[in-house]
């Protein structure tokens, strides 16, 4: 899943913006937070359904951020994250995707110190929804 982000201290040149690529998955509730953050720093009116679409797992229903010829809709023409402040926890955490899962087509995976590493699948376990990280795959509604 993706989720990543267009990060200063990255070479966009080289990946091209790779981890925003794919879309994030997110709870309702992350939803409404990521709205009314991006409200207070960048004072724009995300209206959900724009924005967002509607996926489905085994265990219920979340929202995915939508995706333009296969671009995060947040992707500005620089390759830049529109809401890089206030981007899902899944991007911030980005090259790992999982609780002991790196994306190594991620430059950076190459050269994060181990220990960093480390710290984010920490993160990934203690901060991703639960029902998000039980879910296999999700069926776009
Ligand atoms: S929200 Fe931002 S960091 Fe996350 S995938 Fe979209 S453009 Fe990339
Ligand atoms: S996180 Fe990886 S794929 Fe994403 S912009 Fe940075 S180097 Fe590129």
């Amino acid at each position: 899943m993706k989720q990543a982000e267009s990060t200063m201290d990255c070479d966009i040149g080289r990946c091209k913006a790779l981890c925003c690529h794919n879309c994030a998955v997110l709870t309702k509730g992350e939803v409404s937070e990521l709205v009314t953050h991006v409200n207070k720093e960048y004072s724009l009116e995300l209206e959900p359904k724009k924005f967002f679409r509607e996926v489905r797992g085994e265990g219920g229903v979340y929202y995915a951020i939508k995706m333009i010829k296969g671009r995060c809709i947040f992707l500005n023409k620089e390759n830049r994250c529109r809401i890089y402040l206030c981007r899902p926890t899944l991007c911030k955490l980005y090259p790992v995707i999982d609780i002991d899962k790196v994306d190594e087509r991620c430059p950076k995976s190459k050269i994060l110190p181990v220990e960093m590493l480390i710290g984010l699948k920490r993160r990934y376990d203690e901060e991703i929804d639960e029902d998000i990280k039980a879910e296999q795959t999700f069926l776009f509604v």
